[in-house]
């Protein structure tokens, strides 16, 4: 998704197209990114690095990326409680505390 600067009213500075067309917020405005255009897109449009499409979108790639691993493990995590809830169900908490896994599983073998 590319937010290209467009002047809403007459106070907004005009666009600059040497510059990144990234529209960038601060002071409840939009304004144009302050960077040189240097990375053209397929359309021709001028972006700075920080906001080509490119790199918009790696970006986004790797946050997903990392964002899938987390729940991943975070299921992983639950999965082994529920088994371990399994394995202990009915089984006292001063049993399970007295008693180390190993003795439990050597003593019904
Ligand atoms: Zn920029």
């Amino acid at each position: 998704m590319r937010f290209i600067y467009k002047p809403s009213n007459k106070y907004d500075a005009p666009f600059d197209p040497k510059r990144c067309a990234q529209n960038v917020f601060w002071g409840y405005r939009g304004h144009q990114c302050t960077r040189n255009g240097k990375y053209p897109d397929e359309d021709g449009i001028l972006w700075c690095k920080q906001h080509h499409p490119d790199t918009v979108q790696k970006k986004k790639d790797e946050w997903r990326r990392k964002f899938d691993a987390k729940q991943m493990a975070s299921s992983a995590k639950s999965e082994r409680r529920d088994a371990e809830d399994k394995f202990c169900h009915g089984v006292s908490t001063e049993f399970l505390k007295e008693n180390s896994l190993s003795d439990i599983l050597e003593r019904d073998a």
